[in-house]
């Protein structure tokens, strides 16, 4: 087995609820696990199970109450996510570290090209380079020239979804976490960026996302970590997780 690019070990987090008492909510309970370059898990469980939280914990929205995140980096230096400061979390965000949700936040007035040109830049593209693959990522995801020069503001919400994703998946970081990021997309459209995510294994980022249906999960997922109540419950081969899937369906 490879040497995993991310290893998680007892990862708790709590919330404390501040407008009802003080009381507090155990969001994650001693989680781990670890993620192998290019390896697609995705994460299950029912609303509630802690999935966001423990993709936030892991890209820092959120700090850990315990335990270690340790992210081995190009260089081959390991560090424990869970100690860095916050200049040293923005530093690593971008090429070695990405998060897509379901909601595109843009200044309103940047015109969908730029930020997806911009995104590209802050992964170490040269402005030409990134402008040349936000072209592509834009037209694979059926985003009309004709709105490239647009305010992010004035889009639908399914082109708002289809940015963010071109924005999320230009030139990958290594470890790309995915929440819900196709949730608003109609069929063809969802289609296309089911198909962009796809190509991120081939390119070598290890993926841990979060998706509604289990099409996704069974078309894009070699492995299902199952959570429930904060805790893993589950975690193996998608087919075993999901036994009633046939395993031509489970085949990407
Ligand atoms: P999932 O993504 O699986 O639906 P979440 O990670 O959103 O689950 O939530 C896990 C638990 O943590 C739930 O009980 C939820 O109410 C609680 N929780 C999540 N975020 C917060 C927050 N910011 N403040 C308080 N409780 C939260």
């Amino acid at each position: 087995m490879t040497n995993p690019i991310l290893d998680v070990r007892d990862v708790s987090k709590t919330f404390t609820l501040h407008n009802i008492d003080g009381r507090t909510v155990s969001a994650l309970n001693a989680v781990s696990f670890s993620l192998s370059p290019g390896e697609h898990v995705a994460l299950a469980g029912s609303s509630g199970a802690g999935k966001s939280t423990l993709l936030r914990v892991l890209y820092r929205t959120y700090t850990a109450a315990s335990g270690s995140i340790n992210l081995t980096l190009a260089s081959g230096n390991v560090v424990d996510l869970t100690k860095l400061t916050d200049r040293e979390v923005v530093a690593l965000r971008g090429r070695e570290l990405g998060y897509v949700s379901q909601f595109l936040r843009a200044q309103p007035r940047r015109a969908v090209i730029d930020l997806v040109t911009r995104a590209g830049v802050s992964r170490g593209m040269n402005r030409s380079e990134a402008r040349d693959a936000a072209a592509l990522s834009l037209k694979r995801l059926d985003i009309a020239e004709s709105l490239w020069d647009m305010h992010t503001a004035v889009l639908s919400g399914g082109e708002k979804q289809r940015v963010n994703i071109a924005a999320g998946l230009i030139s990958p970081p290594r470890i790309l976490l995915l929440d819900e990021p196709v949730s608003a997309l109609d069929p063809e459209n969802r289609e296309r960026a089911i198909d962009l995510i796809a190509d991120l294994s081939l390119q070598g980022t290890a993926v841990l996302a979060v998706f509604h249906d289990l099409d996704a999960i069974s078309r894009l997922a070699t492995r299902v970590i199952r959570m429930k109540r904060g805790s893993i419950v589950e975690d193996g081969p998608t087919a075993d997780v999901f036994p009633h899937l046939q395993p031509a369906e489970v085949q990407i």
